[in-house]
């Protein structure tokens, strides 16, 4: 049952909060030993809260349009009392005193956390694998990685421990496991959603977003989370999105443009798969059948992106990190002086991601670097912003695959971080400009594994997005690819 018929029939009085969240821990116990989705169920907190809605209805009042769902949420997310790990061991022990405002506004709508997930540690990786508590796997095939930094986020939806997970997106952390779990994953523009409460990676490209089965659950729990909030001094001042009234307005006439250096063209990425790049010339084609005008673009800094993005990410985290530092938070490996507390509590705590991700722009930043290096990287986002600008002259929306390849062995990448890295060549660039994008999922590949394709627009551009995601939907169901 979609998240938007429970919350229907638990604001009708037809179903219990607390029977919904029962049968989902009762799931839970039965597999997450084996998926490792969460790192911390909060079984009893859960009861409770369903318990709330339940008497909330039992009064005549309305709990909220999320009502009774269950919603798993990152943990690199504040909660108040509960552990935060961003699965390192350098959280160990630390509990937020308050709670981020996406963690409020769901449970103001009504929504039910049942526990917080596993991700790579601090969201730095795209398989999971990077995590202090060990890996997630795929519940599609559980030989596969689900994806990153959200796997854990991804696998609890995909094998209903929930019904809705929130994730951040900082390179493509929730659209890449959306599309290796066969869900929708959506960044939102930068700024929409606050980032209060969230644990910084890359302050100026992290963004929480939705995880969901269906393009319209995710437009109601964006629609939930979204619009101003004073504590995020990024956040836009604007309302909450409507999106659910638009859903079905279909793409008659609206531009959509193959991003060419992202969907296996000439002077492109390398590494697109053969069967991405086929399931999305096929999502082109039903978007063209659906009304839509459907034209071949080219925006060639696109190609860029990776490289000026592991300059940014890692000198915005080399900063952000400092803060976990053996006084303030979770671990402390006590030494003679507070400086050799420091490192060794960094060398204990930080797991090897982490300590090349801050090396890394440690170095980008430093005194004779930072020009060439950081300085470079900041004129490749300029240049992006302009190309970007002038496509959107010419086309509503940009098509592209979410990620180069179908779910890959759990083991496959962790030798090489390149070979990791490459996986988010297709969604860094929205991250780098701040623009919303989205991955729907749109067929399976040679494996038989689910493909995402993604859909790009302008700053602020989410109702056109979700209208033109909801078109793609139904084309894929229409071919019974995944159903
Ligand atoms: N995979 C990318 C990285 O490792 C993106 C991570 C993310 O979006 N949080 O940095």
């Amino acid at each position: 049952m979609s998240a938007l018929d429970l919350a229907s029939a638990v604001r009708s009085g037809e179903r219990s909060a607390v029977d919904v969240i029962d049968e989902h821990l009762a799931r839970i116990e039965a597999r997450d030993s084996e998926i490792n989705a969460f790192n911390l169920v909060t079984a009893d907190a859960a009861r409770e809260a369903a318990a709330a809605v339940d008497a909330a209805v039992a009064a005549g009042k309305d709990p909220g349009p999320l009502a009774g769902v269950p919603i798993a949420i990152k943990d690199n997310m504040c909660t108040t009392g509960v552990a935060t790990t961003c699965s390192s061991k350098i959280l160990e022990g630390w509990e937020p005193p308050y709670d981020a405002t996406v963690v409020q506004r769901v449970a103001a709508a009504g929504a039910v956390m049942v526990g917080k997930t596993n991700l790579d540690e601090f969201a730095m990786g795209s398989s999971t694998e990077n995590s202090a508590f060990g890996p997630t796997k795929n519940p599609l095939d559980t030989s596969r990685v689900p994806g990153g930094s959200s796997g854990g986020s991804a696998a609890a939806v995909a094998a209903d421990f929930a019904s809705l997970s929130l994730g951040s997106d900082t390179g493509g952390s929730i659209r890449q496991p959306a599309a290796f779990c066969g869900l929708v994953g959506m960044k939102p523009t930068y700024g929409a959603v606050s980032r209060y409460g969230l644990i910084a990676f890359g302050s100026s490209l992290d963004q929480i977003g939705p995880f969901s089965k269906t393009v319209a659950e995710s437009a109601a729990l964006l629609e939930a989370i979204g619009g101003h909030d004073p504590l995020d001094s990024t956040s836009i001042d604007q309302p909450a999105f409507d999106l659910t009234s638009v859903l079905d307005r279909g793409v008659e006439g609206m531009r959509i443009g193959i991003l060419r250096e992202l969907s296996g063209g000439e002077g492109g990425v390398e590494g697109v798969s053969a069967d991405v790049i086929a399931r999305t010339n096929e999502a082109a084609a039903a978007l063209e059948k659906a009304g839509a005008i459907v034209v071949e673009v080219s925006v060639p800094s696109a190609t860029l992106g990776l490289s000026a993005y592991y300059l940014v990410a890692p000198a915005e985290a080399s900063s952000n990190l400092s803060r976990f530092d053996g006084v303030r938070y979770g671990l402390r490996v006590d030494a003679s002086t507070t400086g050799e507390m420091m490192t060794a509590t960094r060398t204990a705590g930080f797991g090897p991601e982490v300590k090349r991700r801050i090396m890394l722009g440690t170095y980008a930043l430093s005194a004779g670097y930072y020009d060439a290096f950081y300085g470079k990287a900041l004129k490749v986002r300029t240049m992006m912003l302009q190309e970007f600008a002038s496509v959107y002259a010419e086309v509503d929306l940009l098509l592209t695959p979410t990620a180069p390849t179908t779910a890959f062995q759990l083991g496959d990448r962790t030798a090489n971080p390149m070979t990791m890295y490459v996986n988010d060549v297709c969604t860094i660039p929205s991250n780098l400009i701040g623009h919303p994008a989205i991955s729907v999922p749109f067929g399976v590949g040679d494996d038989g594994l689910p493909v995402g394709v993604q859909l790009l627009g302008p700053a602020l551009s989410e109702p056109t997005i979700y209208q033109a995601a909801t078109a793609l939907e139904a084309a894929a169901s229409g071919e019974g690819s995944l159903s």
